[in-house]
């Protein structure tokens, strides 16, 4: 390294002599230029990174930009997942729960408010603070509204197979094939055809020929099968559950046994005029939780004959 030498010319000897500088000289010249190295390096940094950024800066800032990309993304789904859960919400509310009799899910089940801050205290102090709230805020509440519906299908199911099983049983048929021959209903008798004394009659009859089919209006348990000597003559008696029980009157001929299980339009026996009765003609009465109701409120007898039997074909199927 080539050292520059400081010569001085001395006059009393007339040649030239070398100058030794001083230790604070010396300190001064080195701080100067340390610090001149240093401004030029800042200055060329600032200068580099202006111009072109630091690598790594901008690889973190991309990846910055990729994580509000993706949260982004992920809010629109969640957006669109929670649309998805009302739509289904409303519909269970506007018909599987309504026709099941169930209680309404309220619309607004969100738990967003002001507790969103003190709930998510550990996404606080990031630049990104805000935007992070928001999405966990609205998972949160997609999770609970899910959770919900869960319930509801649930609930709904369940319910669905009570009532599948209800309506199997209930008496919901007419017992024979005749339409537009009913006798009396249930109605105050003042003269009984046979007994002629007042008296109530507590069932539908059906006028039909001796030895019409009599099938089963709803599943259920044979109660009881033969003749009682209580007026209404050879009798089927079945316990449909649910309070039901049906009651076929003055048979010629019972097709079932105490204790038997039938399901709706089982054939139970034929048609005929035993017991106190005045023709040929099936008395048939329902009753729930031990009184008497109108057979009529259970049944459409809109059916024509070949309806009838179209529907028993139906039924026998296993
Ligand atoms: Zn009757």
């Amino acid at each position: 390294m080539l050292i520059r030498k400081k010569y001085v010319f001395d006059t009393s000897n007339l040649q030239f002599l070398r100058h030794k500088r001083k230790w604070s000289e010396k300190l001064i010249r080195f701080s100067i230029g340390f610090g001149m190295s240093i401004l030029l390096t800042v200055c060329y940094g600032f200068i580099f990174h202006h111009a072109f950024g630091f690598p790594y800066q901008e690889k973190l800032e991309r990846r910055v930009e990729e994580i509000k990309l993706n949260y982004s993304l992920l809010e629109r789904r969640i957006d669109y997942s929670s649309k998805f859960v009302a739509d289904l919400r409303s519909s269970d509310n506007n018909s599987y729960r309504a026709i099941l009799d169930l209680p309404q899910i309220p619309a607004d089940i969100s738990e967003g408010g002001a507790g969103g801050v003190f709930k998510y205290g550990d996404l606080t102090g990031y630049v990104n603070t805000e935007m992070m709230m928001a999405v966990r805020s609205k998972f949160e509440n997609l999770r609970t509204e899910t959770n919900i519906q869960y319930n509801s299908i649930t609930e709904l199911s369940e319910k669905a197979a009570e009532w599948k099983d209800m309506w199997a049983h209930l008496p919901y048929i007419r017992p024979v094939n005749v339409t537009m021959r009913l006798g009396d209903g249930v109605k105050f008798r003042e003269h009984h055809p046979v007994l002629g004394s007042p008296r109530w009659h507590f069932g539908q009859d059906f006028c039909c020929p001796l030895g019409t089919e009599v099938h089963a209006t709803g599943a259920g348990i044979v109660y009881y099968a033969g003749n009682q000597n209580d007026g209404f003559g050879i009798k089927v008696v079945i316990d449909h559950g649910y309070g039901y029980r049906s009651i076929y009157g003055h048979l010629s001929k019972v097709n079932v046994k105490r204790g038997q299980k039938v399901k709706r339009g089982d054939f139970i026996g034929l048609s005929g005029n035993t017991g106190i009765s005045s023709g040929p003609h099936l008395h048939y009465q329902v009753d729930l939780f031990g009184s008497h109701v109108n057979p009529l409120w259970y049944f459409d007898d809109n059916l024509s004959e070949d309806e009838y039997f179209k529907m028993l074909d139906y039924l026998s199927k296993p």
